[in-house]
């Protein structure tokens, strides 16, 4: 690998032109740094990914807008080194804005915003509900700032579109200070992607609106939400993107004395336990194995029975939860399946529909089974209850629409 790729070649520099007043949405995780260059029209998008940042390791994986694949080492691993070098590579592309994926936003923002001194110190602040995720955001955001400092940003916070829920989907059960006081209540996240979904599959059915979906992001992180008329009215995550659904390896939900037990009996620190409810659980947990549903679907069919518990267990708990979400619709129009899973798998799809038999859900086998690698459709029979449709998410593109909208040049 070297670094000697950032200088543009000749290919790329005669492709400039399709690229017309591209979008950078930068996504800076604890880790790596996702990012798409997305042209004005959306046709055409540049894109690539930052991995295993922090160790020697460290590389960017980035495709040209001609199709080559280019890897470049980070000396270092810094974040801050292959921040740099992601804008050098795309530098000649002209972006005219960027915008920055947000996880947490606290009770603050419902929408997207242009940022300032006062939005970035607050992105900074509520490194206390987000540990991991918004101090890398808060160097992304600052890293372009530095090089570019004419160049407007934009947050889209994960929490925004969730902000629409009624107190009653989102407060606690506790004392009431803690919610007037310290904002203890459920946020919820993946909101662009469930946002991107359920507008998507309301374009494309033919029910008459307002519709009622429940969207199931299954992918590393798992989360489902009732949204009605554009709505979010509830959601799996909550204060953190720790409950909910059994997750590739988050517990979702636990009974809440789990800590306490685990204290007293084991002697576990809470840091122990988090790291454990966090890195250690959900289909790695149980299957031993692994987090990633192709190597546990595969050991599953060899008859690893750990495999099989896992795999049932997932799609029972993901059933069980969109059956209690779809209490806080008032019209059932159907079911959106989205995420690595909910895209490519056709045997979770099928089982998850199993647990909510009784709701007169029925599709068509062949269907489900070609929808996968990308494809969108529906799959519901013509005497189904509800409709259940494939929308593969599209992030990236969703953070580009709400950062021109921010900046009024949509
Ligand atoms: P992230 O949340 O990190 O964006 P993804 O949405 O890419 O994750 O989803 C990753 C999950 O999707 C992994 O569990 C992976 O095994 C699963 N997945 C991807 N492709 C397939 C497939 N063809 N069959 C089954 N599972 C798949």
């Amino acid at each position: 690998m070297s670094d000697s790729a950032v200088n543009p070649t000749l290919s790329d520099q005669e492709t400039t032109a399709t690229l017309t007043n591209p979008t950078l949405v930068l996504n800076c995780g604890s880790s790596s740094i996702k990012y798409a260059l997305i042209s004005e029209d959306e046709s055409t998008r540049i894109t690539g990914l930052a991995e295993n940042l922090g160790l020697d390791t460290a590389r960017i994986k980035h495709n040209t807008l001609d199709g080559r694949k280019l890897e470049i080492a980070i000396a270092g691993g810094r974040h801050e080194l292959a921040l740099q070098k992601i804008l050098e590579l795309l530098e000649q592309y002209h972006f005219v804005a960027v915008g920055h994926r947000v996880v947490h936003g606290g009770r603050e923002y419902s929408e997207a915003v242009r940022v300032n001194e006062h939005v970035l110190s607050e992105v900074k602040r509520l490194k206390v509900l987000a540990p991991l995720h918004n101090p890398a955001n808060a160097l992304g955001i600052e890293a372009v700032q530095a090089i570019y400092p004419e160049i407007p940003q934009v947050v889209v916070f994960d929490t925004a579109f969730h902000q629409t829920m009624p107190p009653v989907a989102f407060l606690y059960p506790l004392p009431k200070s803690l919610y007037a006081d310290h904002k203890i209540r459920r946020y919820g996240f993946h909101g662009t992607s469930h946002a991107y979904v359920s507008e998507r599959a309301s374009q494309i059915t033919d029910a008459k609106g307002p519709h009622g979906w429940l969207t199931a992001h299954l992918g590393n992180g798992c989360s489902a939400t009732a949204v009605y008329d554009g709505k979010s009215l509830d959601t799996s995550m909550g204060l953190t993107p720790l409950e909910g659904l059994m997750m590739g390896t988050r517990s979702g939900d636990v009974d809440p004395s789990l800590h306490m037990h685990l204290k007293r009996q084991l002697g576990l620190s809470l840091e122990e336990i988090d790291k454990m409810l966090n890195n250690e659980s959900g289909l790695l947990g149980i299957s031993g194995l692994s987090n990633d549903l192709r190597t546990i679907e595969e050991a599953a069919n060899e008859g690893h029975k750990d495999a099989q518990l896992a795999i049932e267990m997932f799609c029972y708990r993901v059933g069980k939860y969109l059956a209690s979400l779809s209490c806080a619709l008032p019209d059932f129009t159907g079911i959106v399946f989205t995420g690595g899973i909910g895209e490519n798998s056709k045997t979770t799809r099928a089982r998850i529909l199993d647990v909510m038999r009784h709701f007169g859900i029925k599709f068509d086998a062949d269907k489900n089974a070609s929808l996968v690698g990308g494809s969108e459709g529906s799959f519901h029979s013509d005497d189904s209850s509800i409709e259940l449709w494939v929308v593969p998410t599209d992030e990236e593109c969703r953070i580009a629409q709400e950062t021109r909208q921010a900046l009024g040049i949509a």
